[in-house]
């Protein structure tokens, strides 16, 4: 049976994209190919905030520190936490996800399979998850993707059997917050229009930045024509940068105000004013 490494795995309301407000489990995997350390600081400058967390003093991801600079999700990927993140097999895993809702069975509940980068290392063990008999009336699946990861040919003939078995039964979406500059990444990293346009074939897929200045605003017009070039049809999303409600709350209406104007859509993170985007929510 196949295995994952899972950071975290709750129930809540999806604060971000296409499904916000949306009631749904999330299952966060272990491990990404980003730091993004930038985020929230002047340009060129990388946060030490995770860093400067002694991961022995925690047994637990619900005890663990916010940041308000870099990743706010840094304990899914640090290797210095991996100690809080067990490995598990995709049938306990199942049994988890089906625990979490309220009913013990899908109603109008939507999974998101987030990270960390979860197209990184675990599409191999996907099908066995999302065909385990707990999951067969899940109707609607996100992955939370930064979108650098290609899908592999075998998930590629998964994800394609099942849509041509019934296209009516999943809906899948790939919600890609590709990293813009102000996040510490490289452009050459971060932007793979040639990537992100092959999941429009699996899939509905939109594109999400995170904003905080007018310089971000362009760099995402720029990735935007980039991703366009290569065909990609999705539409694009601007989100304000803030894992704090202090961050948040200082640019949420300017971001609103950048997508207006720009006739983009605004995301909101949901998670921060309602649940102060604590670990578990
Ligand atoms: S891609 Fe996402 S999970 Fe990975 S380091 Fe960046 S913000 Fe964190």
């Amino acid at each position: 049976m196949s295995k994952i490494k899972i950071a975290e795995l709750f129930y809540s309301i999806q604060g971000e994209g296409r499904y916000m407000g949306v009631p749904s489990v999330f299952l966060r995997t272990f491990g990404c190919n980003f730091k993004c350390a930038g985020f929230g600081m002047a340009r060129g400058e990388n946060s030490e905030e995770a860093n400067n967390i002694n991961p022995d003093l925690y047994k637990d991801y619900n005890s663990l520190p916010l940041v308000s600079t870099g990743c706010d999700s840094y304990a899914s990927w640090d290797p210095r936490f991996k100690h809080l993140s067990p490995v598990l097999d995709t049938d306990s895993i199942a049994h988890s996800i089906v625990d979490t809702l309220p009913h013990k069975e899908w109603r109008d509940e939507h999974l998101v399979i987030t990270g960390g980068e979860p197209l990184l290392g675990w599409q191999k063990q996907y099908p066995d998850l999302l065909n385990h008999p707990k999951m067969a009336g899940l109707k609607e699946i996100t992955f939370e993707t930064n979108g650098t990861q290609k899908l592999s040919e075998e998930f590629k003939e998964y994800l394609q059997g099942w849509y041509y078995t019934d296209p009516l039964a999943r809906e899948i979406t790939f919600s890609v917050s590709a990293k813009l500059p102000c996040s510490g990444e490289a452009w050459s990293d971060a932007i793979c229009p040639e990537v992100v346009t092959e999941y429009e074939g699996y899939g509905t897929a939109y594109l999400k930045f995170v904003i905080s200045t007018e310089e971000d605003l362009k760099d995402a017009e720029r990735a935007v024509e980039e991703f366009r070039a290569r065909g990609f049809t999705g539409p694009v999303y601007i989100m304000p940068v803030g894992g704090v409600e202090r961050v948040y709350t200082l640019n949420n209406r300017a971001v609103a105000e950048m997508a207006m104007r720009k006739g983009w859509r605004y995301s909101d993170r949901l998670q921060v004013p309602l649940f102060k985007n604590e670990w578990g929510t």
